[in-house]
């Protein structure tokens, strides 16, 4: 059997519904080789898979994916094989946590304005150890049965530019990759076909760009050769996931995308060429 991996999990430590401990008794259970947890804006998640993996066989490498944007277009940026004690980067999602913690409490004073009487606390309490967001949100509203599904919360109120929307500061695509390259890692495109942005590429590669996502539950086989063909254009690595957030509606499961182990050392060679051009 081939060895797989899986470079893009989301957990309780941003918006998905599964603990580290959880991603890793799915990826052993899969015989996967590899795992990243690549939650957004948090790296909480790490150090709990690494202790429950322990020597089972799977190993885990650091993963982030940071919130950035250009103009008011959201790029995701992926972060791999940066190191998890990295000052810069722990005060960077540090700043960022306070200021969503801000601004969720500005979207409790929509919601209430709205009638759907609510307290921050609650929406707190939701978020636990997570980067709290719309997602807290959207579950306190449907507990409240403000809206008839979770989707039906982001559908009505909780979109962008929606009557509950506060937009939430970013990073430049720029910012993150330096961000991700001064802690030692390095800096991958998330799911290009989400984004759109196809131009944006080549000046990202400009910026450090290192790699680009393949494989993801939004790419169909047209998207992931398109997307080869532009990674090796612009001399990018490839990585992939599943972007499982074990949450309905919202892609699929540890394991679903069948990412080859290589794609991984293809990763660490470019990783090593990094750290040597230091
Ligand atoms: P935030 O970072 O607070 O703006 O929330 C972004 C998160 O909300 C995303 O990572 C998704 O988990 C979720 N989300 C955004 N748009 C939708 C949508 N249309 N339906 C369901 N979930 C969504
Ligand atoms: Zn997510
Ligand atoms: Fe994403
Ligand atoms: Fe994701």
């Amino acid at each position: 059997m081939p060895n797989y991996i899986d470079l893009h999990i989301h957990t309780s430590f941003s918006d998905g519904r599964q603990t580290p401990e959880r991603v890793v008794d799915d990826a052993l259970k899969l015989g996967l080789k590899l795992i990243a947890i690549t939650d957004h804006d948090s790296i909480g998640g790490f150090r709990p898979a690494v202790a429950h993996a322990g020597d089972k066989g799977l190993e885990v490498i650091t993963g982030i994916e940071l919130s950035a944007a250009r103009e008011d277009e959201d790029i995701h940026m992926l972060g791999y094989l940066f190191r998890d004690d990295d000052a810069p980067l722990l005060e960077m999602i540090e700043k960022f946590r306070q200021i969503r913690v801000e601004r969720c409490k500005k979207m409790v004073v929509k919601l209430n304005e709205l009638g759907m009487v609510t307290d921050f606390d609650e929406v707190l309490e939701k978020a636990g150890k997570a980067t709290i967001g719309r997602p807290h949100l959207a579950e306190v509203m449907l507990e409240k049965k403000f809206v008839g599904s979770y989707n039906d919360a982001f559908r009505q109120y909780l979109f962008v530019g929606g009557p509950v929307y506060v937009p939430k500061a970013k990073l430049t695509p720029s910012e993150a990759i330096d961000l991700i390259h001064q802690a030692g890692g390095v800096a991958v495109l998330a799911h290009p076909a989400v984004t759109n942005r196809d131009e944006l590429i080549a000046e990202l590669k400009m910026a450090g760009l290192d790699g680009i996502e393949i494989f993801h539950p939004t790419h169909k086989k047209a998207a992931r050769k398109k997307y080869r063909e532009i990674g090796l254009q612009n001399g990018l690595f490839f990585t992939g996931g599943s972007d499982s957030h074990n949450r309905k509606g919202r892609y699929g499961d540890v394991g679903d995308q069948k990412v080859p182990l290589e794609y991984y050392q293809t990763m660490k060679i470019a990783w090593e060429k990094r750290r040597e051009e230091k």
